[in-house]
């Protein structure tokens, strides 16, 4: 599934070809996605694409009108292609530009969607109650610790709530908790305020390295599959249960939440008294 530093990758990858450029045409094959993709996206055409931007796993297309409202879903993929190319199964969508490019959206499984808003796109439903995007200041210790005071649910479903903070997936949950220290089944609640600095530091670290590293492994969108897939990083956890832990040496221990594999070192992290 793309995550925050995939979907990141996709917006420099394609910004380049969009910015400025004016919508020539929409293909719409399939309008069935995760929600149907409304005829009102063709008001589109003719208009300049003012910016390129990402709101948690939404990227938006701005326009003077309107906006679109993009997520790749489980498995969606964007390209940027000529004019004329060939849609193969699953490329649902285009947006043609007038620079002789197209964006084209394929998505295998369709848990993606590609929505259309006059409206602020910060005030859509789907956006307006999303909490802080990791790498700005607004997400702080001080910030992580007063929303954390009341919630007794596990530190690492709190911090995995969009609500809270978007964007920090399972695999950057478990690695980002396991270099500060911190039990994941610890209540929210019972984790301190320097615990949540150390995880608010470990949390823009491993996401702002993927982001890196898929930028650099990644030299545009315009090759064959313009798949980004999973940023592969050192992973000092996530998928290494049973396995010696790279700071003590004990074996790495795996417990599900929330339906999740969670891997944790037991004497690194451990369980605090409150
Ligand atoms: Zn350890």
């Amino acid at each position: 599934m793309p995550e925050l530093p995939e979907v990141e990758v996709s917006r420099q990858g394609i910004t380049p070809f969009m910015l400025g450029e004016t919508v020539m045409r929409i293909v719409v094959r399939n309008p069935s996605l995760r929600w149907p993709v409304p005829s009102e996206l063709q008001e589109m055409v003719g208009l300049t694409i003012t910016s390129v931007r990402r709101r948690a796993k939404y990227l938006l297309l701005e326009t003077d009108w309107g906006t679109v409202i993009l997520h790749l879903g489980m498995s969606g993929n964007l390209r940027i292609l000529d004019h004329g190319t060939q849609p193969s199964k699953h490329d649902h969508v285009d947006i043609e530009l007038g620079n002789g490019k197209l964006l084209r959206f394929n998505d295998t499984r369709r848990f993606g969607c590609v929505l259309w808003t006059r409206d602020p796109a910060e005030q859509h439903a789907l956006l307006a109650k999303l909490g802080p995007e990791p790498l700005t200041d607004d997400f702080s210790d001080e910030y992580l610790y007063q929303r954390s005071r009341k919630r007794k649910i596990a530190v690492k479903q709190f911090i995995m709530d969009n609500h809270v903070v978007v964007g920090v997936g399972n695999i950057y949950a478990n690695e980002s908790l396991f270099s500060a220290g911190i039990n994941p089944e610890q209540p929210a609640n019972e984790v301190t305020q320097p615990q949540y600095a150390a995880l608010t530091t470990e949390i823009k670290l491993v996401l702002a390295r993927a982001i890196k590293q898929g930028g650099t492994t990644l030299k545009d969108f315009t090759g064959s599959d313009g798949k980004p897939g999973y940023f592969v990083q050192e992973l000092q956890v996530y998928g290494r249960a049973e396995q010696p832990c790279s700071a003590c040496g004990g074996l790495l221990k795996e417990v599900r939440m929330g339906g999740r594999s969670t891997v944790f070192c037991p004497r690194c992290q451990p369980r605090l008294k409150p």
